[in-house]
């Protein structure tokens, strides 16, 4: 993704704390304070702008829902979109996933969306993605026992190594699709990429894990 630089960007989401949370850590085993209720909380690693998330924080006002994106200047696409929806039950943390463990608790977390992450093709870079193994470690410290991972991508290589490494880590692998938009799916919210690749012709893979039975 090319990065335009906007060193005025983090000061900008500093402005709207009741949306990019600033201080998750403090938030840590205490989110359903911060949200007023006691609804699951559902996270989106490597967010982007924010359009999936937002449209599902539309469709489910039952969920709580957490985006995490590392990038401000992306992140500051997810806040536009967020500050004319005024909806309560939407945060985004500008953070990098790895940090996870800082602002959040075991068991504080019911589903985790990995939505057309980085393929990092090359094996050296195998650690940046975020289906690897030691990201699977932290998303299973973090998620309920009935919590699931759902998965999606336009890149057939990441999807089959995801699908091993998944598998490789003792997951339960379900729901697996090899061409969502033609499947019987329900529900959809397409992400930006998502919506991008799919016009193109490109099929769209995915699945969703669990930890346990
Ligand atoms: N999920 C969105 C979608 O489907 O349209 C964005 C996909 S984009 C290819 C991947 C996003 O993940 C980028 O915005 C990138 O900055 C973010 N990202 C990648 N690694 C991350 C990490 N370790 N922590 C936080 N964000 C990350």
């Amino acid at each position: 993704m090319r990065l335009r630089n906007k060193p005025w960007a983090k000061e900008e989401l500093a402005k709207y704390p009741e949306i990019v949370v600033q201080r998750p850590d403090l938030h840590k085993g205490k989110w359903q304070e911060l949200f007023g209720n006691c609804h699951p909380i559902h996270i989106e690693v490597g967010t982007g702008k924010g359009q999936f998330l937002t449209g599902m924080a539309q469709q489910y006002p039952n969920v709580n829902f957490i985006g995490i994106e590392k990038y401000e200047t992306v992140l500051l696409t997810a806040l536009e979109r967020a500050k004319s929806l005024k909806l309560p039950n939407l945060r985004f943390l500008n953070e990098d996933v790895i940090d996870l463990l800082q602002f959040f608790e075991t068991d504080d977390l019911s589903r985790v969306y990995i939505n057309f992450t980085d393929p990092w093709p090359k094996n050296r870079h195998e650690k940046r993605r975020l289906t690897y193994k030691d990201f699977l470690a932290l998303y299973e410290q973090l998620l309920k026992s009935d919590g699931e991972i759902h998965f999606k991508t336009d890149n057939q290589g990441l999807f089959e190594y995801s699908l091993e490494s998944f598998s490789r880590f003792g997951l339960i692998i379900k729901n697996v699709s090899l061409n969502l938009h033609k499947s019987q799916f329900e529900g959809n919210i397409m992400t930006e990429y998502e919506e991008k690749f799919s016009k193109k012709g490109m099929r769209i893979y995915r699945c969703e894990a669990s930890f346990k039975e």
